[in-house]
């Protein structure tokens, strides 16, 4: 989900897109356009590069073309030149690739074949494949990789059906009838057939006074302004020119103009317009970097729960009990043929894959481990045919994991890539896999990243479980369980103020021991890395059952255990694990979703009960939190921790 920006006014728009797309680039991105009308036509400008690299290719053009003609040449790809007529009317867009790699032609605005429609989109459109096909079979050629550009060939054919209607019935254009319905309408009508996710915005030639704009789960907000209006993803590419803003909801679409707006009804309630008050915008353009937060990290944290949303979205199908996982190009007979799972990746990528490996075994009942990539490149693996191998990175492009696809691949292995980033090295290696749909992840430490990868594999594990043994009633409760997450991670969320108490009580001390058992262990391991990494604070992660083997001996008051504490059977056991590291004077922080006894432990931090096997998917959260806030008491650069990067492309 990256930037949208839009504008309809009095001044040149191209400027106003770029200085938004801008303040958008915090968010991360891959490649960035514009389109505005210029002379009645569309000129849209791209580039797979940064913000930078599209102002550059515009001012360019400009000179080029305001010196040689002293006016704009025409047809698509340019911009206005030095005496041109200036472009009031455009739209921008910075890209997160979902579909087809991120390169120019892929990047947004979208055109209808003709040049009428520009579109810029953000979010997923999931019945893309059946839209393309469609648009294929009525012999529109599409040239993008994209879900996006679908839209604006469908919108194109509705109007001009509709033009067709209306010139036959002898009717005035929309325009001449002083409506904007017709452009509005058709995009209404469009979505209706469109499943997804979008924040979306269309320019139409034959409407240059307006955008039409519409919402459902990707945020759009209208910024209204004297004679003009803006439209954004996000208010910081709108607060340089305007305070005033309109929030459209879920299930909304709006039309803008220069001097007025209104906004509709996407579900059948046919114009409808809803009264909007307008929202002031209480800050500066400069507070807007990183909207609320403080810092990529608290930002990201605090987005899982849509992140989650989107990494479960269409991907659940409640009919069969089951998951539904179009990246993956195995069959039911192929998944039921896989002997082993083996998830590689590198650091939380590892840990998530141990949480992978566990929801594997639980839920299918095939033997499923974890590997650090780092490790498996160099050891001369035994590569067994029939074991799937998922091989795991945020980025996309960590160089051992790649190393380690490549390595199985000589080898004649398995695998699929688990990648948040779409067109990346790993997951282009691979061919096929689990797309994260986290959206950008900037802090180094993974927060969002992780938790979509925990919540992917989850997936995969009901799929490989529905096709094997887990009955239908099992893969129901599973179903609803994932369901429950997004909102049981709101919970926790809710709950920072007292878990940063914790956090600020236990950050002076110099090592910390994070203690789990089974479902416990890699959300023990994962917690104590979140800690080191950013805080700094030696942290170790022991299985509880292994502390009387010989770390017991390091308890000390000294020494804090935060231990977690699942609602499974085997609470009793952790309970008395927790007692064990009491009785030699050290200090507990119980995590738990169950009930702790009283004064058991030094500190509770509570979380929601889930389906048990999906438990490990909500305790990293709090152990995020508390990292985070540690760090924080203790002052440390929490988005740039010192000596790592947040994608390994090296060795
Ligand atoms: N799904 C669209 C694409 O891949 C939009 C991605 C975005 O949100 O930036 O082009």
């Amino acid at each position: 989900m990256c930037g949208i920006v839009g504008y309809v006014g009095k001044r040149d728009a191209i400027p106003v897109l770029v200085e938004g797309l801008h303040r958008l680039e915090y968010r991360g991105y891959d490649s960035a356009g514009l389109a505005v009308l210029r002379r009645g036509r569309l000129a849209v400008t791209k580039t797979a590069g940064r913000v930078a690299d599209l102002r550059e290719k515009i001012a360019g053009r400009e000179k080029a073309t305001g010196k040689a003609t002293g006016k704009a040449p025409p047809g698509k790809g340019a911009v206005p030149g030095k005496g041109a007529v200036k472009s009031t009317v455009g739209i921008g867009h910075t890209r997160w690739a979902t579909h087809g790699e991120p390169n120019e032609t892929n990047a947004h605005p979208h055109t209808d074949s003709a040049g009428r429609i520009a579109v810029v989109h953000n979010g997923i459109i999931e019945n893309a494949d059946q839209l393309r096909e469609q648009l294929t079979a009525s012999g529109v050629r599409l040239v993008s990789d994209t879900d996006t550009e679908a839209l604006a060939h469908l919108i194109a054919a509705e109007l001009a059906a509709g033009d067709t209607a209306g010139d036959t019935a002898g009717d005035a254009t929309a325009d001449a009838a002083g409506g904007d319905v017709a452009l509005e309408d058709a995009v209404v009508r469009v979505l209706a057939a469109v499943e997804g996710a979008y924040g979306l915005v269309v320019l139409d030639v034959a409407h240059p006074d307006q955008l039409v704009v519409a919402r459902n789960g990707s945020p759009i907000v209208l910024g209204l302004g004297e004679n003009e209006m803006f439209v954004a993803s996000d208010v910081a590419a709108l607060v340089r020119y305007t305070r005033q803003v309109i929030y459209l909801e879920d299930g909304e679409a709006a039309t803008i103009r220069a001097s007025d707006f209104h906004t509709t009804s996407l579900n059948g309630a046919a114009g409808a317009s809803a009264e909007k008050t307008p929202t002031m915008v209480d800050a500066d353009a400069g507070d807007y970097e990183l909207g609320e937060f403080a810092d990529y990290m608290s930002k990201e944290i605090h987005e899982q729960p849509d992140a989650l949303r989107r990494a479960l979205m269409g991907r659940l199908d409640e009919r069969f009990a089951t998951a539904r996982l179009g990246g993956i190009s195995l069959d039911a007979r192929q998944l039921r043929g896989i002997r082993q799972v083996k998830f590689l990746g590198c650091g939380s990528a590892y840990y998530a894959g141990l949480i992978g490996a566990q929801l594997v075994e639980e839920l299918a009942r095939i033997p499923a481990d974890a590997e650090p990539a780092s490790e498996f490149r160099y050891r001369s693996p035994v590569v067994d045919p029939d074991t799937l191998y998922v091989a795991v990175s945020q980025s996309g492009e960590t160089s051992d994991t790649l190393m380690a696809v490549q390595e199985l691949k000589r080898k004649g292995g398995q695998v699929m890539g688990a990648v948040n980033v779409v067109g990346s090295a790993i997951g282009r290696e691979c061919g096929h896999g689990i797309f994260l749909h986290a959206g950008p992840e900037v802090a180094v430490a993974s927060t969002k990243a992780l938790t979509n990868m925990a919540a992917n594999f989850a997936l995969l594990a009901l799929l490989m479980g529905r096709v094997r043994d887990l009955s239908a009633a099992s893969g129901e409760r599973i179903v609803a369980g994932l369901r429950n997450l997004p909102g049981q991670v709101s919970r926790i969320l809710a709950a920072e103020s007292e878990i940063a108490a914790v956090a600020h009580r236990f950050a002076g001390a110099d090592h910390m021991f994070f203690i789990g058992r089974v479902r416990g262990w890699p959300v023990a391991r994962e917690g104590a890395q979140k800690l080191k990494e950013i805080s700094y604070v030696h942290a170790e992660a022991y299985q509880a059952g292994e502390l009387k083997h010989g770390p017991l001996a390091l308890i000390s008051p000294g020494m804090p255990s935060v231990v977690i504490v699942p609602s499974d059977d085997l609470v009793a056991k952790n309970i008395s694990t927790i007692e064990q590291i009491r009785a030699r004077g050290g200090p507990v922080i119980a995590v738990t979703s169950a009930s702790v006894p009283d004064g058991l432990a030094d500190a509770v931090i509570t979380v929601p009960r889930a389906e048990p096997e999906l438990e490990p998917i909500l305790f990293n959260v709090p152990l995020q939190i508390l990292a985070y806030h540690a760090a924080a008491k203790l002052g440390r650069d929490i988005d740039k921790p010192r000596n790592l990067a947040k994608s390994v492309t090296v060795e």
